[in-house]
C-alpha cells in the first residue's frame, strides 16, 4: 500500500499537494497538465525530491531517508533508460547488480526476462542496433529483474507510435499481472489511462487529487480535465 499523507512538495516557486492511499496491486494514472507536477509526484515517491511536508509510507513505513535505490521502486523515464555502450544483457544486468558482477544466475534471469518481453537471445545487441519497441522492451526487461513492488512510470513510451505504445501498455499490464506490483504512471493521453489503469489521478492547480475510478472520470471529465482534453 502507498500512502502519500498531507504531503506538500515543492520545485522552487512550485507547490502540490496530495493526501490518499493506493491499495497493493492498484494501478493509477497521473494525468494533468503540462508542468502541473506529475513528475514531481513520482520524483518525490522515488526519492529524489524530498517532502516539504508529510510522508511517504509504503506498507505504513515512512521512505524518508531511505536513498532511492534502496526503495521499493521501479522507475522508467521518458528517455535516458538505456546505457548506448552496454549490451542488452547488461543494460538488464544493472537491474539486478549496479557493479555488473553477474553471477551465471544472473545471467540465467537476465535471459529469461529477455525472453518474458520478447527479446530471447538479443542479450549481445547493442541499444543503437535495435528499435524504438525493442529499446523499451530491454527497459522492462530489467524492471522485471529489479523485482520491486511498486512500478513508476514517467511517460517512457511517449516517443512511439500510437499502436506501438498501445502494445508496450499491454505488455506493462501483463507484467503486473505477473508480479503483483503496483503501477503509477503518468501519460497526457486519456486512452493509455483507460487502457491499463483501474484509477486516475488528476494533477492540476496545486493538487494531485485522491484516485478515482478511470471509467467514470473520463465519462463525467472535472473542469480541469475538460480543459486540458479540449
Ligand atoms: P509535469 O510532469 O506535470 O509536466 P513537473 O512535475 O515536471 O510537471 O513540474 C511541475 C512544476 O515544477 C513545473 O511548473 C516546473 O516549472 C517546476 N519545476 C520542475 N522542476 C523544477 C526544478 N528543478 N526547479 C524549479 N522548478 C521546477
Ligand atoms: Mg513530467
Amino acid at each position: 500500500m502507498l500512502t502519500l499523507e498531507a504531503l506538500t512538495l515543492r520545485q522552487g516557486d512550485f507547490t502540490l499537494h496530495a493526501d490518499w492511499t493506493l491499495a497493493p496491486g492498484a494501478r493509477l494514472a497521473l494525468i494533468g497538465p503540462s508542468g502541473a507536477g506529475k513528475s514531481t509526484v513520482l520524483a518525490s515517491i522515488a526519492g529524489f525530491l524530498d517532502p516539504e511536508a508529510g510522508r511517504i509510507l509504503w506498507e505504513g513505513r515512512d521512505l524518508r531517508g531511505t536513498p532511492p535505490g534502496k526503495r521499493p521502486v521501479a522507475m522508467l523515464f521518458q528517455d535516458g533508460n538505456l546505457f548506448p555502450h552496454l549490451t542488452v544483457a547488461r543494460n538488464v544486468g544493472l537491474g539486478i547488480r549496479p557493479d555488473l558482477k553477474l553471477t551465471a544466475a544472473d545471467r540465467d534471469r537476465v535471459s529469461a526476462a529477455l525472453t518474458r518481453v520478447g527479446l530471447a537471445g538479443m542479450e549481445d545487441r547493442m541499444p543503437g542496433s535495435l528499435s524504438g519497441g525493442q529499446q523499451s522492451r530491454v527497459a522492462l526487461a530489467r524492471v522485471l529483474v529489479m523485482d520491486r513492488p511498486l512500478l513508476l512510470l514517467d511517460e517512457p513510451f511517449a516517443a512511439l507510435g500510437p499502436a506501438l505504445r498501445a502494445e508496450m501498455l499491454e505488455l506493462v499490464s501483463a507484467l503486473c499481472d505477473d508480479t503483483g506490483a503496483t503501477l503509477v504512471m503518468v501519460s497526457h493521453a486519456p486512452e493509455d489511462a483507460q487502457r491499463i489503469t483501474g484509477l486516475t489521478c488528476v494533477v492540476a492547480d496545486g493538487q494531485a487529487a485522491p484516485p478515482v475510478d478511470t471509467a467514470a472520470v473520463f465519462a463525467d471529465p472535472p473542469q480541469v480535465l475538460r480543459d486540458y482534453l479540449g
